[in-house]
């Protein structure tokens, strides 16, 4: 495919392939663009903001809800595109581009809904006969540069919101997932967006992504990705505005009496699916020691039932990582892990991209499977003793993303609710869930600023105070 700078399709002589994860074909080749593709773009894109932000609110509305109406219609070739690209299985890719078109009918919805707030001034000493009011405007231009593993829904949580805010916007998908965001510029022309109002520069971000973060022009940078990279964009983007959506090793809590299936189960569902490569994957299983071992008893069977292989297979439940080198990483961690001293309980094999379905027993928060983001298809398990020591260990992480607890027992639901450091907490169910309307984002290292339209929203407008003297 090409990419979309200045309001054309645009080739370059070189190009890169995106690779099928499964079997390394090529499904097809994009464009390796400069940093004056870059220029080129945000150039085209202050153009494209003074467009949009001129464009009345219901129009706005107009086009995303069009959009969301063409992708209904292509919602196969757009999971199967996912799955091509990104290698989840297919089931996984439908329920993707499902979502993202659920996304973007949200967004539509929320440009109708910009409001500010009215002040009483007389309430200040200095304030008697005065009255005031804030307006909500758009940022400008927003660029939005996104991870492999979400290629199409996660580009729309940036897109859609950015939109119905009146703002332009610069995607810097992914190069080893750039498909989807390509496919979804095309519907968002053909829906009626002005061409200059958005741009997609596709190619290295090691190459192109300081070009972006650090254009003055650019007002809001909303990223998502991995911590060290976010943290690179935040030193290079100066003033302005950011969000950071990061990475994770999301802790879940079993207590006592949970229920062991239920937990298996959520264990299986919200650990592996995606290969693991999903930032609110539950990653560091703690389990109470009363049930420490009844629990890896009905884990195993769960995990092992997960068959591996062509994620357009349906009788595949889990596809093989982005790349080599990750399966590779993953592979030597759980290796490290279990000559520390820790239990392999199933798994630990590769072949290639495909790495087995992996639980890792009796493992000690310090090893690299628990203390860093491991995005890939394994579980370190470990123990605790009672609710304060589960809340210390879920808490012993830079990261706080996404943190889960199973328990009957209200009070210690609502005391991990209260006192575990997370942007998201799941009671009675694993830390991989997600409604795309509600808030959505990270604190300590994952990330600042949240996500889900509503809130993107709010992100992505700048608010103007007027005082009416
Ligand atoms: P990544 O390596 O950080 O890449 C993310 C994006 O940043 C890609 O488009 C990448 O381009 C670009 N990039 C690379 N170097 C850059 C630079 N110097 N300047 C600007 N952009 C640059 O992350 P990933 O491997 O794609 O995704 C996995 C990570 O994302 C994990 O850590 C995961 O937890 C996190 N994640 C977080 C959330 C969330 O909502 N919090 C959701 C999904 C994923 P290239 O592809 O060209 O390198």
């Amino acid at each position: 495919m090409k990419m979309y700078i200045g309001g054309e399709w645009v080739d370059r002589e070189t190009k890169i392939e995106v690779l099928n994860p499964f079997d390394q074909s090529v499904v097809d080749t994009i464009p390796s663009a400069t940093a004056s593709d870059v220029e080129a773009a945000i150039t085209s894109a202050e153009r494209g903001a003074v467009v949009m932000a001129n464009m009345p609110a219901y129009e706005r509305y107009k086009i995303l809800h069009r959009a969301a109406e063409l992708m209904t219609d292509r919602i196969d070739d757009l999971g199967r595109t996912i799955t091509l690209e990104e290698g989840k299985v297919l089931a996984e890719g439908l329920g993707e581009a499902a979502r993202a078109q659920e996304t973007i009918e949200l967004a539509a919805e929320e440009a109708k809904r910009l409001t500010g707030e009215t002040l009483d001034l007389s309430g200040a000493s200095n304030g008697a006969g005065k009255f005031g009011f804030t307006l909500r405007v758009p940022c400008g231009v927003v660029a939005a540069i996104t991870p492999f593993n979400f290629p199409l829904n996660l580009v729309c949580h940036k897109v859609g919101p950015a939109l119905a805010a009146g703002n332009s916007i610069v995607i810097k998908p992914a190069t080893d997932t750039p498909l989807s965001s390509l496919k979804l510029v095309e519907i968002l022309l053909e829906a009626g967006v002005p061409p200059e109002a958005i741009q997609c520069v596709t190619g290295s971000g090691g190459v192109i992504g300081d070009a972006i973060s650090s254009d003055s022009r650019v007002r809001k940078i909303s990223f998502t990705g991995s911590r060290d990279i976010g943290e690179h964009i935040c030193q290079k983007a100066g003033l302005k505005k950011v969000t950071m959506e990061l990475g994770s090793n999301a802790p879940l809590i079993v207590m006592a009496d949970a229920d062991l299936e239920k937990v298996a189960a959520a264990t299986a569902t919200t650990g592996f699916a995606n290969a693991g490569q999903v930032c609110i994957s539950a990653q560091r299983i703690m389990v109470n020691d009363a049930i420490y071992n009844d629990f890896l008893e009905v884990l195993k069977p769960t995990v092992e039932a997960i068959t591996t292989g062509n994620p357009l297979d349906s009788e595949t439940k889990m596809g093989p990582m982005i790349r080599d080198s990750d399966a590779e990483r993953v592979n030597a961690w759980i290796t490290d892990a279990v000559s520390g001293g820790a239990n392999l309980i199933t798994g630990g094999t590769r072949e290639g991209t495909l790495h087995a379905p992996t639980i890792v027993a009796d493992v000690d928060p310090a090893m690299r499977i628990s203390c860093d983001e491991i995005f890939g298809p394994a579980v370190a398990v470990s123990r605790f003793d009672d609710i304060d020591s589960a809340i210390a260990q879920a808490n012993d992480t830079n990261y706080g993303l996404s943190a889960a607890i199973f328990t009957e027992n209200i009070n210690w639901a609502v005391q991990y609710a209260q006192q575990v450091k997370s942007g998201n907490i799941h009671i009675n169910w694993g830390t991989q869930w997600r409604a795309d309307l509600m808030p959505y984002g990270g604190l300590k290292d994952s990330g600042m600023g949240k996500e889900g339209p509503k809130y993107a929203v709010e992100e992505m407008t700048e608010t103007k105070m007027v005082v009416i003297h």
